[in-house]
This record gives structure tokens, sequence and C-alpha cells, in this order.
């Protein structure tokens, strides 16, 4: 066996840990810490395939011992780096979901992705406050805001936790909630990583069962006259409905239905809670403005909402970043057009607007630390880390943001902030936010042990 640790170390760890221990070269680790986000090949200095809590805590002394920094994986969605030298926390077998009808709430463990959640609450006619995609990691996703299709009529799914169990820099396991500790709960939603392992989560689920929801593709011809419609029809809709729109440049993919194919395409994305007539009656005014390429909004179950993004599944390398914009106006559709409209040649996956306001601008009833209350759309721009074109995109995504800054409050959400970290991700909070977060920060985590990731340094 092959370790950057000494062997004994490690061994001293196998032994205070009832799941796996991994180091370079053993067999099973390139499975246990395969990312969804390619870009990076994580290369941590041993990795923990954590089982309880208690393997977590274990894992954390063992580290703080040695001096060793700590990373936390559930998905490999929000890969940020190669994760050079850490002790990876893989959370894939803390896989508890629990569901309270009658509390209408959920009790999930940190590996869990949204798809079991859905499923688990949907006989009771429950959903929770997901994201575009159900393969997303619940916890990874909430710790970070969470905004999703419900998001403008219920909020960011931060704003619905009731507690969470995090093992923190001295190792200690510790429920945390509203009255426990005022000053970390408010941090953790909304502060990502940055202050240990969560090791499960508790939240409030919704009372959704169906909703009149889908996309739409239109052709990439038609693109300034849906953005600019797009700006002017959005903040019409009622906060029952939570809309996005991106311009598309879609692979040739056997996969793909035959004329989105290769196509540079906009793709409108809907969910509206209220039935089908009322529903088509608001989108209306969208669909008259181009025939659509394919049309797919009708009633759904809310188990079929990955129908209404229609995310990859399967794991690629991309470089993305992305801002909040005070305010959409026909300037920024133009600035836009120019940066990543269909006439420019960019290698580009996705260039998508999500129009906020409703719930999401609003605090919840226990405030937490989420960025973006007032923003109007947030912007989230990705483009392919492949050869050759790998070498320009990181300048491309950059230039296509920087177009925006005239708009943008300066900030992004944290789950679309791309590969940030530490100061960088400090500066998505205005000060006295950042100050708050970094106090809370030198608290729970004096070592500074948690450096990997979305966190505040
Ligand atoms: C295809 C795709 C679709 C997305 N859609 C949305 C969306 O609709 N809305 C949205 O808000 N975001 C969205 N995101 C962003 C996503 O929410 C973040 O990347 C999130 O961090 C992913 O969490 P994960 O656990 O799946 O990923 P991981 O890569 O496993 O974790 C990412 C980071 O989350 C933190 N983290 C994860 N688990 C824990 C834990 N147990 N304790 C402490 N910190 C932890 C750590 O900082 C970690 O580095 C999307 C991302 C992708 C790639």
């Amino acid at each position: 066996m092959t370790s950057t640790v000494p062997d004994l170390s490690s061994a001293e760890l196998e032994l205070a840990v009832t799941g796996p221990v991994f180091c370079a070269g053993d067999p099973g680790l390139d499975t246990e810490v395969a990312p969804f986000t390619t870009t990076h090949t994580p290369a941590p200095a041993v990795v923990v395939g954590a089982t309880c809590p208690a393997d977590v805590a274990a894992t954390v002394r063992w580290a703080a011992e040695r001096g060793l920094s700590v990373a936390v994986q559930a998905t490999g969605h929000g890969l940020t780096s190669a994760l050079t030298g850490a002790v990876l926390v893989t959370t894939s077998r803390l896989d508890e979901v629990t569901v309270d009808p009658v509390a209408r709430t959920a009790r999930v463990g940190a590996g869990v992705r949204w798809r079991a959640v859905i499923d688990a609450a949907a006989p009771h006619g429950l959903a929770p406050l997901s994201g575009s995609s159900s393969h997303v990691g619940a916890v990874g996703y909430t710790l970070g805001g969470g905004l999703g299709p419900l998001a403008r009529r219920h909020g960011f799914a931060a704003d619905h936790v009731r507690s969470a169990e995090i093992v923190t820099g001295d190792g200690e396991i510790r429920t945390v909630d509203a009255v426990s500790d005022p000053e970390l709960f408010w941090a953790l939603r909304g502060g990502k990583g940055s202050f240990g392992v969560v090791t499960a989560l508790e939240f409030d689920l919704v009372p959704v069962a169906r909703l009149y929801g889908g996309g739409v593709f239109f052709p990439g011809s038609a693109t300034r006259d849906l953005l600019h419609a797009y700006r002017e029809w959005a903040p019409t809709l009622p906060e029952e409905t939570t809309t996005s729109i991106a311009v598309l440049r879609l692979p040739p993919d056997p996969a793909l239905p035959e004329p989105l194919r290769g196509q540079t395409v906009v793709h409108l994305r809907v969910a509206h809670l209220g039935d089908a007539a009322e529903g088509a009656a608001l989108v209306a005014p969208m669909r008259a403005v181009a025939p659509a390429l394919l049309d797919a909004l009708g009633e759904m179950p809310f188990g079929a909402v990955d129908a209404i993004h229609m995310d990859p599944t399967d794991p690629m390398p991309t470089y993305d970043r992305g801002t909040l914009l005070r305010e959409l106006t026909a300037e920024t559709v133009d600035a836009l057009l120019s940066a990543a409209g269909p006439e420019v040649e960019v290698p580009l996956v996705l260039a998508e607007l999500r129009h906020l306001g409703g719930a999401v601008g609003r605090a919840p009833a226990v405030p937490n630390a989420v960025v973006g209350r007032d923003a109007a759309f947030s912007f989230w721009v990705l483009g392919p880390m492949f050869p050759p074109v790998a070498a320009v995109v990181p300048a491309v995504v950059d230039a296509v943001v920087a177009s925006l800054a005239p708009w943008s409050t300066g900030h992004s959400l944290l789950n679309f902030a791309g590969a940030v970290t530490g100061a960088q991700v400090a500066a998505l909070w205005d000060e006295t936010d950042r100050r708050r977060l970094l106090a809370v920060k030198r608290r729970v985590d004096p070592a500074g042990l948690f450096t990997h990731g979305h966190v505040v340094g």
C-alpha cells in the first residue's frame, strides 16, 4: 500500500472508524472518490468512507492531530479542486432518509441524493425543495442555499432547515438549531462546508404532489426575441411560477431528441403550482414568440421534476461561474447576446438566467446566511473543459460574467459561484455578514481544518 501518510497512522485510523479507509493505490479508491464534475481528479492523502457520525468525528480528530486538512464529498457535483493532501470524508454510506408525514419534515444523511428524498416524500403528497437535478446531493445543495423549481413560492432550501447534525473542528458531534447555537445555525445555512462536516439535516417538506411544468426548446435563431420577451414576461408572473431560460449549445449526442442534436437552442423552463389551464395561459406569451422545436410542458407529478431542466446525468469536466443581477434590462440582454448569444463562436454549454424574487427575496422565519435576496435574477454560465477548448474556456466564461458586471450585485449564489474558495467565497457576502461568518468559522474551526471546497476564509 502506497500512501502520503505513514502506514502506522492510517492503521490507527482504520481502527478508529467502522467504514473503509483508502490510501493512494488502494483498490476501490477511484470509484470511492469519482466525482460528477471531472475537471479535477481527486488526490486526497487518505479517504474515509464514513458509515456513521462517529466515523466522521474520529476522522476529524485524527486529521487534527496530524495537522491535515479535512474535505467532504457526497456526489462530486461541486468539486472545486483536486483536494490534494486532504483527509477526505466520503458520505455516500450516510444514506438515511426518514420522512415524518405529520410534521412534514425529512431527516436525511449527508450522502443522500435528492432522488431518494423525492421518492420517500411523494407517497405523502409532499416534496423537498430540491433543485434542477435529483442526482445532486441534498446536503451540499442545501448548505449552499439551494435554488430549485419551487423557489419563488417556497424560498431557498436552506430557509427550511430545522436542524443540522455536524462534526466541528474539535471532532465533537453537535446538533445545531435556532436555539442551541443561533450563530452557527445562521452561518451553516448558506455558508456551506465552512464549519465542519454535516452528517445529517432535518428540513421541511412542502405539500406539492403535482405541478404544471417542463421545458420548451426554441431554435437558436429566435434567441434575441426570446430573451427580450423573457425579461418583460418573467416579472409579471405570480410567486407560484418559477422559471428560467438558458441558451444551450448541445452536442451531436444520439441520446438527444433529433431536433436538438448538435444545435444551439433556447430552453425555457417552467414550474407552476397550479392547474394546466392556468399554467398554459401564463406561458402563452412566451410560446407566441417563436415556433417551438420541442414543447414538453404539461401537468406532471413532482417526481418527474428532472424533466424541467433536463440536466445532464453523465459526469463531465466543466468550468462555471455565476453572478447575481439587480435587474435585467434591454441593455443587459444585449450584453448577454454579444458575449454568449448564438451568433458568437464561444465554447460554452450553458448560459442561464433564473428568475428570483417572491419567497427567495424575503428573509426566512429564522434568518440565515444565504446571499441573493436583493437580486432579481441569477446568471450561471458553464463551459466544457475538454481539449482543445479547455485552454480558453475559463477566460471565455469569466468574460461573459464580466460583460454583465454593470447589472450585477457584485455577488453570486454560492452554489453557482464555480471553483472558488477561501477569500473568494467570503467576498460573496457584504462586510457585515462576512465578518459574522468568519467569527463563527474561527470559533468552530480554530485550526482551519476545513479549507477545501466552498469554505469561507
Ligand atoms: C448538474 C448540476 C445541477 C445543479 N443544480 C442546482 C440547482 O438547481 N440549484 C442549486 O442551488 N445548485 C445546483 N447545483 C449546484 C450544487 O447544488 C452544488 O454543486 C452542491 O455543492 C452539490 O453538492 P453535492 O454534495 O452533490 O456535491 P459535492 O461535490 O459532493 O460537494 C460539494 C461541496 O458541498 C459541501 N458539502 C457537501 N456535503 C457536505 C457535508 N456533508 N458537510 C459539509 N459540507 C458539505 C462541501 O463544500 C463540498 O465541497 C447544480 C450542480 C450541478 C453540477
